[in-house]
């Protein structure tokens, strides 16, 4: 089938366009709609709980074949907190399955609940609203978090520990007092909460939530219910939703918006997918009767396909609908087709203007099942709203992400200053608009910063190794472009593993291995490298040349500046743009291993960031000729 579904006889007889598909309630009925144009028959089960395992069959009503593929039925009576599954026949086959377009669930997803969805709505959700909709996407500061890695840690002193209510707990301290949580991300300054998948993922079972269990969460099973296991309980449909609109609310309270990390170039098995059952294998690409693997998660997605397009359309708008989403990151976005992506950005941007886009724009070999352009960074010019993980910067600051000793500009590689030249000005080789570019030097994926450069120099003392750091956030930090953090890397976060080296990637290791370890921060080294990364992002945002939206801009403000030193770099910006209050801006890099002169353009200049400390106060006044410290930047203001 999977040449038939991609042709264009079949897309043009059964591409439905209306927007009620799934289960859409009302005090008096329900209408259930399922696209199946496959199915011979299709029924409705009605089930009293959530439970797969619960023998409750209320009853089972057969749908109405209706246009374009699509089934419906019509059921009187208030269902809301009903569960409910779809059921088609093809010829001898029969399945069972979880309605895609599920709002919520019972428990590990498998049956969906009929509900009411305004009854979820916390007070004041009318009026909530994304707390920095006013900004420029190059005006974000993103934070990565896990939900579980935040509150889990007996140090954090959060009560909800591991679920979304947690997220959002106020007045949470270490044992000795210093802020956890929410109040340490506020206080950080960041714009933007990045959350790893919340929405219903597979490989943690939801009916054994006493035992300790962990994964990052990229196996989606219902990709527009929320995470079962995030709540406080997962039997109970309506529970999830509420308590995830709460998180948002209470983030947006606190004025920080919400980014979802959303995986829809695979699904945790493709045989189990609840679409892959009802309409079989449609929703992955299959070819030759051999599912497409160019991501080695299994399996991947026929975006190009009418009614998976309509699906990711739909599902993006609803998140951004129903629950106040401000941004979408999506994993490995390289897989899907250009089309899509532009087609969900206009949509969303309709009625939220203001919500973010970004992705993992990595060219993988992959089976498309009919022509079509992917999503890559190299194709970046072709999707204009859409922003791409600078994975440039990232390996020209702390080495190849391939190999974990490689050396890095802040690890002392001397042939990076080229590209960092162009990555300094939000210009990588592939990227022509500084507002498609994140930058950052760590996120959940491989080694954190700190361990990175541990397994790059092994030998370097402690200190030496928090001036690397130091030295690429403030290089990633003062770019073009949208910075972006991994949780924790402002402490000096490491996931030291029991056998000795460090967890590259912890996606299913133990709450020790990935836990934020708040009691840290009791120690100097760790509280100061937060206080540091506090003030880089109170600098970035006191000075809007660091946040140019465009290419031409930056090109004619921000001026590299040749350094003899291959492992100095040094960039000159002047600051005639709207709402700078710096003449100039000077910023050097320096990451040999000794102390280096430079000059200084001619003037007195304030220096605000140096090794040691980081903020919009001038440490000292500078002029001509200074001396810049081994692995140490330096950023000067002319007022
Ligand atoms: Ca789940």
């Amino acid at each position: 089938m999977s040449e038939v579904f991609s042709s264009p006889d079949f897309e043009a007889k059964y591409t439905y366009h209306g927007r009620d598909l799934g289960a859409t309630w009302s005090p008096t009925e329900t209408l259930f709609k399922l696209w199946a144009p496959t199915a011979d028959h299709a029924v409705v089960r009605l089930y009293r709980t959530g439970n797969p395992d619960a023998m409750d069959l209320i009853a089972e009503l057969p749908m109405e074949p209706s246009v374009n593929g699509t089934w419906q039925l019509r059921k009187a009576g208030d269902l809301n907190g009903i569960y409910y599954t779809f059921v088609v026949t093809i010829g001898a086959y029969t399945a069972e399955a979880c309605d895609p377009y599920a709002k919520t669930t019972g428990v590990n997803g498998m049956r969906a609940m009929v509900i009411d969805m305004a009854s979820t709505n916390p007070d004041g959700w009318e009026l909530d609203a994304d707390p920095n909709g006013d900004l420029n996407f190059t005006d974000a500061v993103i934070y990565e978090l896990h939900v579980r890695d935040l509150s889990i840690d007996p140090s954090s002193g959060i009560h909800n520990k591991g679920k979304f209510l947690g997220v959002i707990e106020t007045g949470t301290t270490t044992p000795s007092g210093i802020p956890t949580g929410l109040d340490h991300m506020k206080n950080l300054g960041i714009t933007h909460l990045h959350l790893l998948p919340v929405y219903d993922y597979g490989s943690v079972d939801e009916t054994r939530l006493d035992q300790p269990q962990f994964n990052w969460g990229y196996d989606p099973t219902n990709f527009n219910t929320p995470e079962g296991s995030y709540s406080t309980d997962p039997y109970n449909g309506a529970v999830r939703v509420r308590e995830m609109k709460q998180m948002v609310k209470g983030l947006h309270d606190n004025g920080i918006s919400v980014i979802m990390d959303v995986v829809y170039n695979h699904v945790y098995e493709a045989k189990d997918f609840c679409f892959n059952k009802l309409v079989p294998m449609y929703f992955s690409r299959v070819t030759d009767g051999v599912i497409s693997n160019g991501s080695g998660c299994g399996n991947d997605t026929a975006s190009e396909r009418s009614m998976v397009h309509k699906y990711i359309v739909d599902s993006v708008c609803y998140w951004a609908d129903e629950y106040h989403i401000d941004g979408f990151r999506f994993d490995l976005v390289g897989l899907l087709d250009v089309d899509t992506i532009n087609d969900l950005v206009a949509a969303v941007h309709k009625r939220h203007p203001n919500v973010v886009f970004y992705g993992e724009g990595w060219s993988m070999p992959t089976g498309i099942t009919k022509d079509c352009k992917l999503a890559t960074q190299l194709n970046s010019p072709l999707t204009p709203g859409f922003a791409y993980f600078n994975d440039t910067i990232r390996d020209s600051l702390r080495g190849s992400t391939f190999f974990s000793d490689a050396l890095g500009f802040v690890t002392g590689a001397s042939d990076m200053v080229e590209k960092l030249e162009g990555c300094f000005r939000g210009l990588p080789a592939w990227c022509q608009d500084p507002t498609q570019t994140v930058n950052y030097i760590s996120c959940h994926d491989n080694n954190t910063l700190l361990d990175r450069i541990s397994l790059a120099v092994p030998d370097h003392s402690f200190e030496d190794r928090i001036r690397m750091n130091r030295l690429g956030a403030v290089f990633y930090m003062m770019s073009q472009g949208i910075p972006f953090m991994q949780a924790g890397e402002e402490m000096l976060r490491s996931k030291p593993d029991p056998k000795g080296g460090y967890v590259e990637n912890s996606f299913k290791s133990s709450d020790r291995i990935n836990s934020i370890k708040w009691n840290l921060l009791d120690a100097k080294p760790y509280r100061d490298t937060y206080d540091y990364y506090r003030g880089l992002i109170s600098f970035r945002k006191a000075h809007p040349v660091l946040r140019m939206t465009s290419a031409y801009e930056i090109l004619s403000h921000v001026v590299p500046i040749q350094c003899e030193h291959p492992l100095m770099t040094a960039f000159h910006i002047s600051g005639d743009v709207p709402g700078e209050t710096a003449r100039e801006l000077f910023l050097v890099f320096n990451a040999s291993y000794t102390a280096e002169s430079i000059a200084l353009p001619e003037g007195s200049w304030n220096l605000c960031i140096n090794a040691e400390k980081a903020g919009t106060e001038a440490l000292t006044v500078a002029s001509s000729a200074i001396e810049i410290p081994a692995i140490c930047a330096m950023v000067f203001v002319k007022e």
